[in-house]
């Protein structure tokens, strides 16, 4: 392979430099094991540092670390959605190498048939529970955009802010897994702190208006989230239970 190459091997555009102003792509040479060392060097700064950083900055700022994402410093950095993404499925591998259901909502009702019910349904959302952040959090985004409408902030702008905190408010499970602190109530132990995290993340992401009418605000968004998600996986049970019943006729 010819070393000083005057096409770049993945276009064929004339080179002007290192890297092909067309595509992106630096002139390579042939592959050597130095290529797996640098790949695997790229790798691990280009996801852990921008990872890390996340991290840190949603710890102590959680509404600074969105708006500051979201008004361009994009390769500082995590991608929201890999941010979610990465702590929910840190979340749920952790529980199932544990083998502890995150939900767990305790079946205390009389009937054995409702307390199968609600361990199918604990069940079924511990599997759905990363997609389930992703639907709950389009919902905030909505619930958000509707409560600070006079804002002009987009709805995907809402739904990256939301995937943020969402993903990091996951690592309070992902501690209590580790440390196997997990019990029956601590999924709703999370809930019930995650609601003034994500009040104070959304107030301070806007940053004109007073003060008290963006708390108030927020709050609002917060409840209305909560309506909106109760009537959408109310629906999707709904749907479900249905489904399941209907399959049930079918096979007996
Ligand atoms: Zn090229």
């Amino acid at each position: 392979m010819d070393v000083n190459q005057q096409h770049c091997l993945n276009c064929q555009t004339t080179l002007q430099g290192t890297y092909c102003h067309q595509c992106g792509q630096k002139d390579v040479n042939r592959l050597s094991f130095l290529d797996l060392w640098y790949a695997f060097q790229q790798f691990v700064i280009s996801w852990e540092a921008p990872f890390a950083r996340t991290f840190w900055s949603l710890s102590v700022a959680p509404a600074e670390t969105a708006r500051r994402y979201i008004q361009g410093q994009r390769v500082r950095f995590a991608h929201p959605v890999s941010y979610a993404f990465w702590m929910m499925t840190l979340m749920v591998l952790l529980a199932s190498f544990k083998g502890v259901s995150i939900t767990n909502f305790s079946a205390q009702t009389d009937t054995p048939a409702s307390v199968n019910f609600v361990r199918e349904i604990s069940h079924v959302v511990d599997n759905v529970l990363a997609y389930l952040t992703f639907l709950v959090s389009w919902l905030a985004a909505l619930a958000n955009r509707l409560l600070f409408w006079r804002y002009h902030q987009r709805v995907i702008e809402y739904f990256y802010a939301q995937l943020y905190w969402a993903g990091h408010i996951t690592i309070l499970t992902i501690l209590l897994l580790l440390f196997n602190l997990y019990s029956r109530t601590t999924f709703m132990t999370v809930f019930a702190v995650s609601i003034p995290y994500y009040v104070v993340a959304l107030a301070r992401f806007h940053q004109t208006g007073s003060a008290l009418g963006r708390y108030l605000r927020a709050f609002a968004a917060v409840l209305l989230n909560f309506v909106f998600s109760a009537v959408v996986i109310g629906l999707g049970f709904a749907v479900y239970a249905y489904v399941v019943r209907s399959s049930a006729i079918f096979n007996s």
